[in-house]
């Protein structure tokens, strides 16, 4: 085991001001923020990351980073809100049920009650090369090293958005509904409060896989807000290898706003395919304005995966992703809403 500090600061100002000279991605540097510690404790003792700080941020107090609340800007949710407890709120489930579901659909019961949203969207992928030390070509762990998936054993890993230095899938749920729904991120930091959209806090991996968001080094998520809503008629469904405790093969986040059979709003994400949490906008440009028919769905499915990249052993994404939009949206159109 290597040995690393341990600290518990009280307040957002302290715990920013542990993290400062992080002068690195929040990924590899050596100071690293801890919620339930479900994906850093992992890769500690995988070897994987080494920080010399694991600020544990638990203790920091106050409604802004635990309270589920509707606010003027929309549905706000703090980052410590444990996955679990969202899942089981009652306005949750009536209103946002594509939040529930694929915050119900991961991971494990004990998992799910020890992270917190904001680590949640921060999870590193599942590739088996990254979390095995003892292959030395993996660009995300170190970078320049080259990419042992791309000619290795790829069946997990993602068609779209990749590139020739990293496949790797995006392994989260959470984050499909986010960027279906819009979401904004609240981050704080040394330079002060700030918000962005959800789905500019990813980056796609590029030449730098290695730089996995756009956080600022020693920014910290204190929230999220979901604007407009609510989204009654929306869900998420996962296709995995066993149907608990797995990641996504294919998984679809889908959210509809339907006048007469017509998608007047229509949204779309999509996981287990993708290096960052996806959103379909071809298949929602084909679809907006028009009658939801099953036919319609395959061919706007069919329209976002054009341009996916498979390899040897992940090909089988593109048609059960395409499946897997399909019947999201059919489920989702055929959902039964009760108003008032
Ligand atoms: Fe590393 Fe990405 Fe290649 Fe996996 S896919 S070995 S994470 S560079």
């Amino acid at each position: 085991m290597r040995p690393f500090d341990y600290r518990k600061p009280a307040d957002t100002a302290a715990a920013i001001a542990l993290a400062r000279g992080a002068a690195s991605s929040h990924v590899t540097a050596p100071v690293q923020y801890m919620g339930g510690g479900t994906t850093l404790l992992d890769l500690m003792k995988l070897d994987v990351m080494r920080p010399s700080t694991v600020v544990d941020i638990t203790g920091l107090g106050g409604n802004a980073y635990r309270a589920v609340e509707r606010t003027r800007q929309g549905l706000r949710i703090g980052a410590l809100v444990p996955m679990a407890e969202l899942a089981e709120n009652g306005m949750i489930t009536r209103d946002y049920p594509v939040l529930r579901d694929s915050l119900w659909l991961a991971a494990s019961a004990q998992l799910r009650n020890m992270a917190r949203l904001g680590g949640n969207v921060l999870q590193r992928t599942r590739c088996a090369y990254f979390r095995d030390t003892t292959y030395p070509q993996c660009n995300k762990r170190d970078p320049g090293s080259g990419c042992a998936a791309r000619d290795g054993f790829n069946r997990l890993h993602a068609v779209l958005g990749t590139s020739d230095h990293c496949i790797a899938m995006y392994p989260g749920d959470w984050a499909q509904a986010l960027v279906a729904l819009d979401a904004m991120v609240e981050v704080t930091g040394a330079g002060g409060p700030r918000s962005l959209q959800f789905a500019d806090l990813h980056r796609l991996p590029g030449d730098t896989p290695h730089i996995e968001t756009t956080l600022a080094p020693g920014e910290l998520i204190t929230g999220f807000v979901i604007p407009g809503g609510p989204w009654p008629r929306s869900l998420y469904r996962k296709v995995r290898d066993r149907e608990s405790y797995a990641f996504a093969n294919a998984s679809a986040a889908v959210a509809l706003d339907l006048e007469g059979g017509a998608a007047r709003d229509v949204r779309i994400a999509v996981g287990g395919v993708a290096t960052i949490p996806w959103r379909a906008r071809k298949a929602e440009a084909m679809l907006k304005g028009k009658p939801l028919t099953e036919a319609a769905a395959r061919e706007a499915a069919a329209a976002e995966f054009a341009d996916a990249r498979p390899l040897a052993h992940n090909a089988y994404k593109i048609p059960l992703g395409k499946a897997t939009i399909v019947r999201a949206l059919m489920e989702a159109g055929a959902m039964e809403i009760r108003h008032g």
